[in-house]
């Protein structure tokens, strides 16, 4: 027989709801010392009605939910939750607004255990045990007092109540300096945990149920204007993770594009991303109206490039290494290559490699114009050294952790950079597969990074940062193009000629318009303005 201790259901809501703030808000409490003079009464009394209010709002939480014998269960799920999310927030600077709740809802809908598996790192394994499990099993030491319900709701009643009148009192005794400090330090809200990022899971809960995913068709009136009739092939790779400023094309020090540097006439861009996450990036590079415009449920919801070129008669595949392709090739031939190990061509799941061959057999059959998009592994984190083979680990020493913040600066920047040196050679793979096909068809390979990475710069890890907070690592990405000398002959476009020296700053919105372009594909959502290469053909 265990021994117990009878506690009021009350006490237990708020014992949990301190421990839970206690326990997963270093960075915030790190944060309000080094920016409040917690000597001075103003600074000490805005420090206390911040965590009472935090304390209060969990403890309403607990006890509105945990009705009877489930707030035993209530309290553990969120003890242990919060300790995962804190884990997160506190070492490695991850916020979890809509955008990363959208992200992680996306790997656990899509069944992607191997990112799972590789975010189970030792360091959060043990976190979750100390902060999370363990205090959970002290449950089993507790019983609640029975209490009859009317009795019950009095005492829980009664117990919030004061809660919201000392939190009030604090608050307005201190009203100036609160509101200023509300006002001034708003990103401070993103560490608060777990209630930021409940508030972002009621959030993004109301916004999916808002949803009218009615189908608007874009892409009627689309044809295709070629100048030659020779058959035009690309391939477009939905990079992942690549941040510009770790490539030597871009005027890196260190020699990550080794192979792609020797090529002739490649143009590379540095651009801005419309997202800091996958599931936000992704359906935007193909989104026809423009970062300004969109949402992933509106770009959901209505044609995209890859929908328009289709329409014009250009044959589109979508071949994804990553995770799913974020419904973007929801109306064309796709392949994916963690649902379908049993397709014809063996693929090596592990390396972005295994997408060559299986590009190949598309490009030894006969057809129409065809774009063929890969969605690569590229750089994906935290173990960048997942992501290729040990023979390709140029720099070193590199990290072989999960967890990045268990390795040196150096180790960590050398393990992503073989990632990117070894995205360049895939990429110089895929440019030597087309160029065989010289006789038969034009050809042009276009590269374009989702979003950017972190690597530890100011305690930030990972990605997914709020757009306005996220720094240039995780916006700036690189956009490569390389055309056909074949090509460039038929169309009169070029590397050299293009809107990049123009002084405007290139981003995702130029993707469609670039890629509409290539085709010589018309359509009232074509502007010659975004297009890379076209407007500087025009304006010529
Ligand atoms: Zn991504």
């Amino acid at each position: 027989m265990l021994p117990t201790c009878i506690v009021r259901p009350w006490r237990l809501s708020l014992a949990a709801a301190t421990f839970i703030v206690v326990a997963n808000n270093s960075q915030l409490f790190g944060a309000l010392f080094n920016i409040l003079d917690t000597t001075s009464l103003t600074g000490f009394g805005f420090l206390l009605t911040l965590t009472l209010l935090m304390i209060v709002v969990l403890h309403a939480i607990l006890m509105t939910l945990g009705v009877g014998r489930m707030l035993k269960v209530i309290v553990a799920i969120t003890v242990i939750t919060s300790a995962g999310l804190g884990y997160f927030v506190n070492e490695m600077g991850v916020v979890f607004d809509q955008e990363m709740l959208s992200n992680v809802a996306d790997t656990v809908r899509e069944r992607n255990t191997a990112e799972a598996r590789e975010l189970m790192s030792p360091p959060l394994i043990q976190h979750l045990l100390v902060f999370g499990i363990i205090p959970s099993l002290l449950l089993f030491f507790v019983r609640l007092s029975p209490r009859k319900p009317l009795y019950e709701l009095r005492d829980r009643a009664v117990v919030l109540m004061l809660g919201i009148l000392v939190v009030s009192v604090l608050g307005l005794s201190n009203y100036r300096y609160t509101t200023y400090f509300a006002v001034e330090h708003r990103d401070l809200r993103f560490k608060i945990t777990p209630i930021f990022p409940l508030i972002s899971l009621v959030k993004q809960s109301r916004d999916l149920l808002e949803v009218d995913l009615k189908f608007t068709n874009l892409s009627a009136d689309a044809t295709q204007h070629k100048p030659g009739k020779k058959r035009t092939v690309g391939i477009m790779v939905v990079g992942e993770t690549a941040r510009s400023d770790h490539f030597s094309l871009n005027g890196y020090a260190k020699a990550t594009n080794p192979a792609l540097g020797k090529e002739k006439g490649l143009l590379f861009i540095d651009a801005t991303s419309c997202g800091t996450s996958t599931a936000y990036s992704v359906p935007c590079m193909f989104f026809l109206r423009g970062h300004k415009n969109y949402t992933p449920t509106l770009a959901r919801a209505e044609s995209n490039v890859l929908d328009v070129l289709t329409k014009a008669g250009v044959e589109t595949i979508w071949i994804d290494n990553n995770s799913t392709c974020k419904h973007v090739c929801d109306r064309i031939e796709n392949v994916n290559t963690r649902i379908r190990p049993d397709m014809s061509v063996s693929f090596d799941g592990e390396y972005d490699v295994g997408l060559v061959p299986l590009t190949e057999q598309y490009l030894d059959a006969k057809g129409p114009d065809l774009l063929i998009v890969l969605h690569m592994m590229g750089s994906h984190g935290p173990a960048y050294s997942n992501r290729y083979p040990a023979e390709f680990a140029t720099f070193s020493p590199y990290c072989k952790k999960l967890s990045p913040n268990e390795c040196s600066s150096d180790e960590v920047q050398n393990a992503y950079d073989n990632s990117i040196a070894y995205t360049d050679y895939v990429l110089e793979e895929l440019i030597a597969r087309l160029k065989e096909h010289s006789d038969e068809f034009d050809s042009f390979l276009f590269y374009a990074s989702d979003h950017g990475e972190s690597l530890g710069e100011n305690g930030v890890y990972l990605h997914g940062l709020p757009y306005m907070l996220a720094p240039k690592s995780q916006t700036e990405v690189p956009i490569i193009v390389w055309l056909s000398p074949e090509y460039s002959i038929s169309t009169g476009l070029d590397t050299e000629h293009t809107i990049v020296d123009s002084g405007q700053r290139l981003s995702h919105d130029n993707i469609p318009h670039t890629l509409l372009g290539l085709y010589g594909v018309q359509s009232e959502w074509y502007k010659a303005d975004g297009d890379i290469f076209q407007s500087a053909y025009t304006q010529q």
